[in-house]
């Protein structure tokens, strides 16, 4: 049996941050990512889930956090087991603008070589590695502008996660069963693609055997979601890894806007695989995207004192 074909690439990556206003200003403000979903974690109402993406919401571009500042949560470590990095697209020739405008808002910015390209990298104000690297073949539009950014140099959404193993014999046969291909190695990092490849359906897998054990908590990457068209698939893809892999894998649970599985790979770090449908605008039209708190059915019965015990933020 196999399952090649059924991950297309990547849907999502949900961050562990802090502050709710630092984070909407960081990824709004700064980096020019719209808004697309404000709504609570599912499993912790007091917490925002907030869902950054391009201007229709496409999977793939999406970007989210907990902002779990208050909640008794402790700052993470960044290591093994862990998405490492999560890094944007740029439109080509638009790097020195980034760089520009990240040092302008006291950003310090760090530049480096891997495979052949150039990359930003630079915190995010929980601590998150964020990547900036320009990719001319990234098609997906339209992008969001926002305040001082143009089309020649919006980001289009997320082009791919790095993720850090311990044992990188053990991690990448799972991940070529699960349907990403290897395309190029630079040191300790190896690039693979899935789908069509490109922005957007890649992962780049860091040998991190000298790296701590990363530890979840405040800053830290709590998982990334590959994309399928159905839930059909997902069960596919489940069986086939409790099957061959021996992991254990959750039931589909019901994420609203996607249904989702969850299991963790060899070598620990969390994986999802949700469906692209039915999408973000199953409870809000493409110009009200991320402009209300939207709850499922199951909490709105209960909106009023979740609003209340939200931290709430400016726009
Ligand atoms: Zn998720």
């Amino acid at each position: 049996m196999s399952i090649k074909g059924l991950i297309k690439g990547l849907h999502h990556v949900t961050a562990t941050v802090d502050g709710a206003q630092e984070d909407y200003d960081f990824y709004v403000k700064l980096l020019g990512q719209r808004l697309v979903k404000e709504t609570v974690n599912f499993d912790n109402e007091k917490v925002y889930h907030f869902y950054y993406g391009n201007e229709i919401a496409v999977p793939s571009t999406i970007f989210t956090t907990f902002p779990y500042r208050g909640q008794g949560v402790r700052k993470g470590v960044i290591g093994t087991g862990q998405v490492t990095e999560t890094i944007y697209s740029a439109p080509k020739g638009s790097m020195l603008f980034w760089k520009n405008r990240l040092q302008r808002h006291g950003v310090d910015v760090i530049e480096e070589q891997r495979f052949g390209e150039s990359y930003l990298f630079f915190n995010d104000p929980s601590g998150l590695v964020i990547g900036i690297l320009e990719d001319e073949t990234d098609t997906r539009e339209p992008v969001w502008l926002s305040d001082g950014i143009t089309k020649n140099n919006a980001l289009p959404g997320v082009h791919h996660v790095t993720f850090a193993v311990e044992n990188l014999s053990e991690t990448l046969p799972f991940l070529e069963a699960f349907g990403y291909e290897q395309i190029q190695s630079d040191g300790l990092y190896t690039r693979m693609e899935a789908g069509v490849g490109g922005a957007g359906n890649t992962i780049v897998v860091q040998d991190g055997s000298e790296l701590p054990r990363g530890i979840n908590g405040l800053g830290t990457v709590h998982h990334v979601a590959h994309r399928v068209a159905s839930i059909e698939d997902s069960l596919k893809i489940k069986a086939f890894i409790e099957d061959e892999f021996g992991i254990n894998v959750t039931e589909v649970k019901d994420r609203k806007y996607f249904q989702s599985i969850y299991f963790r790979i060899p070598g620990n770090v969390i994986f999802e695989v949700a469906t692209e449908g039915p999408g973000f605008m199953v409870d809000e039209t493409n110009e009200e995207l991320g402009t209300s708190l939207k709850l499922p059915d199951w909490q709105e019965v209960r909106r009023e004192q979740i609003e209340k015990n939200l931290t709430g933020f400016n726009r």
